[in-house]
């Protein structure tokens, strides 16, 4: 049984009562969690808030840093321990769960050693005054996670949390909240002070509701559904606190003419078979230029065919959806798709000798897909790939920007005025020219605009989320 991790040890929940933890490869459940409520997220801020008034709330950023440091090397230590973890909670191909905690380790490595780079500035005023910035944490910070990408979402929302020298509350997911928890035995063995990071276990609408009505609670920082999203930004405007969303998106590939085709193809497979299409920056659109389209969508559909969904030890390239509930949505989509006449244009497979409680849908490819059709405007969070044509470069900008999301995009052509042309024009928080980086990226400043949410995490800038500003003014004259 999975206990909370509050002040420093392991605690039973308040309520008693239990979540099952349900292996997504094979539907059966092979352990439980505590089903934390607002009780369990009271002590957990209660040790945040006592663990500020302590050693952590007077440590410098190197000694921050260090720990965080450590952390790292104490994950690669035990990278395939936790990869073999990460895949059990999420279902995801092993080599894909190698890659996330090695990524994981990264974030815990760069805000490490970024602690002590946070310099605040002097600012010129009036003669005989002088006038410093300085950063300082907001205290205790709530932190919510998804479950598409639990290793590499704590190291993402944690570690600058850590860094600038907050006391963070996490709720992770409910479907896969295994190696946030690992984390937590790491974090002690690295010196983290009791108090410092507690973690609740639970439903979103019990503990995740606690946390973000809490008002010690200054930040709040979610990433999840743009539905959820909305929720927690009223529960925090209510109480004027800020809170970051990182949200959905149907990120548009955008293929012109003079494109590299063979080069283009590898990445539009990967970028929406990657964690079975379960990822925010998943490039579900396909837009292609009419003069090349039924040559390229047919080199993507050849390869697309050959795509298999299998259980993590297959390592094909996705596995199963996280839940039954995923499955049937996506499935929903898929039955939509057809109902309404748009082409099946290829299907991949679910590898022979899967476990039949496991819940996979094939990597699917539709189009040409009509631009109003929900395929087109909404977030499957599936392996399902949207094609739709396109005119001119006008039209894809059009097409492009025309979701409520704006997470990234990516362009695949050789002009390269027309690269910076198109990037300058795409709303959303990221453009790739040539290439895809969904997921990874530890250095490159991510978040979006528009329903994608707002705020930006990863990279140096993301520092910046978690740190109040405050000027100090001092008269120095006779
Ligand atoms: P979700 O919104 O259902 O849940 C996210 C988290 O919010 C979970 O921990 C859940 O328990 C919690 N929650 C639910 N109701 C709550 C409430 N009332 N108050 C507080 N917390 C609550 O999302 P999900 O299904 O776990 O993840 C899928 C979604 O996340 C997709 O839309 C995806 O695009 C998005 N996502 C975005 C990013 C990004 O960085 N932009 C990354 C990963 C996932």
């Amino acid at each position: 049984m999975k206990q909370h991790f509050i002040g420093g040890r392991w605690v039973d929940g308040d309520s008693g009562q239990t979540l099952a933890v349900i292996d997504p490869s094979t539907g059966e459940a092979f352990d439980t969690l505590s089903r934390g409520n607002a009780r369990d997220v009271e002590r957990a801020i209660a040790a945040a808030c006592a663990a500020l008034d302590g050693p952590w709330g007077r440590m410098t950023a190197t000694e921050r840093g260090r720990i965080l440091q450590r952390m790292s090397a104490l994950t690669l230590a035990r990278a395939e321990e936790l990869s073999k973890l990460e895949a059990r909670d999420t279902g995801k191909p092993m080599s894909q769960a190698r890659n996330d905690i090695q990524v994981a380790a990264r974030y815990f490595e760069y805000y490490g050693t970024a602690a002590d780079k946070l310099h605040g500035e002097v600012v010129p005023y009036l003669e005989d005054f002088q006038v410093v910035m300085l950063h300082e944490p907001y205290g205790v910070t709530g932190h919510i996670l998804p479950w598409n990408y639990p290793a590499q979402m704590f190291g993402r929302s944690i570690a600058p949390a850590l860094a600038t020298g907050n006391a963070p509350v996490l709720k992770p997911s409910e479907d896969a909240c295994l190696t946030p928890l690992a984390f937590c035995d790491i974090a002690a063995e690295a010196g983290l002070p009791e108090g410092v990071l507690n973690v609740v276990t639970g439903l979103g609408e019990e503990a995740g509701a606690a946390l973000t009505a809490h008002p010690e609670v200054r930040l709040v920082t979610f990433t999840g559904s743009p539905e959820v999203g909305a929720i927690v930004q009223q529960a925090t405007g209510k109480r004027v606190a800020k809170c970051v969303l990182e949200l959905g998106g149907k990120s548009p590939q955008i293929v012109f003419e003079d494109a590299d085709l063979e080069r283009a193809t590898t990445f539009i497979l990967k970028a929406i078979t990657q964690n079975a299409g379960q990822t925010c920056s998943a490039g579900s659109r396909l837009l292609v230029h009419k003069s090349i389209h039924d040559r390229f969508v047919q080199q993507v559909a050849a390869r697309f065919e050959q795509s298999v969904a299998g259980t993590p030890e297959m390592d094909r390239d996705c596995g199963p959806l996280i839940n039954a509930a995923q499955k049937a949505r996506v499935e929903g989509f898929l039955r939509e798709a057809r109902e309404t006449g748009v082409p099946l244009l290829a299907q991949g497979k679910v590898a022979a000798g899967v476990p039949p409680g496991g819940y996979y849908v094939p990597p699917t490819m539709f189009g040409p897909v009509p631009r109003g059709h929900r395929l087109a405007c909404e977030e499957v969070f599936g392996p399902v790939l949207s094609v739709i044509p396109f005119e001119d470069e006008d039209d894809a900008v059009r097409l492009a920007n025309a979701t409520d999301y704006g997470l990234i995009a990516a362009i695949w052509t050789r002009d390269g005025a027309r690269q910076i042309r198109v990037a300058k024009r795409m709303q959303c928080g990221q453009v790739y020219v040539n290439c895809y980086g969904a997921g990874g990226g530890v250095e490159l400043p991510f978040g979006g605009v528009k329903r994608s949410g707002h705020g930006r995490e990863k990279g140096f800038i993301a520092l910046q989320e978690f740190c109040t500003i405050k000027t100090i003014v001092q008269y120095h004259g006779k």
